[in-house]
């Protein structure tokens, strides 16, 4: 089902109430902190990315931490608080689900189910996602071959869903000048042989903040469908990701060189 030869033309993925689209000739935007840590915070960076343009708003309810101690995200609380931004800025809503508990609340509130690089292979959430209505961004496991990769959009599509979004995140390498290796050789790879759009998170993928820029306009450069990026109107006081947030200024030069680079594609 993900595969060109079953079906040629592009997979877009429209959202009714809105000309957002994510596949095709439109170049999508999602931004958004990593985390809801209040209302007020959510409110403030959501007031800036869509002044700057975005057309989805990202934003973890439910976050897999590297430690248990760490901050582990509001739940529904934070699902609340998104569901107010898109009534009142007019964002499409992105966020994780991280297992089958959440994934009840997240398809009840968000507009796009998102599916982390840790639960890539997690079989059982991939099938309870393809049975719900909701287009679902899959993230590239840390170690995920491109094989692996779309035979997880396989195990949506298999029970139904065909609305899903790749989305590169970066590969564990031995480099240590970044956290994850930014890989965009499988854009075009992914291109070739599936119908699936395909966007790029050059947050996660550089895990530093004067790094997410150049790669992301590399990433616009490839040919992708759209980024995925982590804004924080504080960044130093962020309570995950801090040190990979964009300044909100930030965020508005990587949406105008963003959208130059992708006139002339
Ligand atoms: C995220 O986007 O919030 C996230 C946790 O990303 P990843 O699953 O790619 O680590
Ligand atoms: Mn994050």
């Amino acid at each position: 089902l993900v595969s060109r030869e079953v079906k040629e033309e592009d997979t877009i993925i429209r959202f009714p109430g809105t000309n957002a689209t994510i596949g095709g000739r439109d170049f999508a935007m999602i931004a958004g902190p990593c985390s809801i840590e209040t209302r007020e915070q959510a409110f403030a960076v959501a007031e800036e990315v869509a002044s700057a343009g975005a057309q989805f708003f990202r934003g973890g309810a439910y976050k897999p931490r590297t430690s248990p101690y760490a901050f582990q995200g509001l739940g529904e609380e934070a699902l609340k608080i998104m569901a107010e931004i898109r009534d009142k800025f007019g964002l499409r809503i992105v966020t994780e689900a991280i297992d089958n508990e959440a994934l009840e609340l997240v398809d009840k509130y968000a507009d796009v189910i998102q599916i982390g690089a840790r639960n890539m292979q997690n079989y059982s959430l991939l099938k309870a996602a393809g049975r719900k209505r909701k287009p679902v961004l899959l993230k590239r496991g840390i170690a995920a071959t491109l094989e692996e990769f779309l035979m997880a959009a396989e195990y949506i599509m298999s029970e139904g869903n065909y609305q899903v979004i790749l989305c590169e995140r970066g590969v564990r390498t031995f480099a240590d000048h970044t956290r994850n290796t930014l890989d965009l050789s499988i854009v075009p790879a992914v291109q070739r042989l599936s119908h699936l759009p395909i966007v790029v998170d050059p947050s996660h993928g550089t895990g530093k903040r004067n790094k997410v820029i150049p790669l992301g306009r590399a990433a616009v450069a490839v040919g992708c469908d759209g980024l995925i990026v982590e804004v924080h109107h504080q960044p130093d006081k962020a309570l995950s990701d801090g040190m990979q947030s964009l300044y909100p200024e930030q965020y508005v030069q990587l949406m105008n060189e963003a959208a130059q680079i992708a006139a002339v594609l």
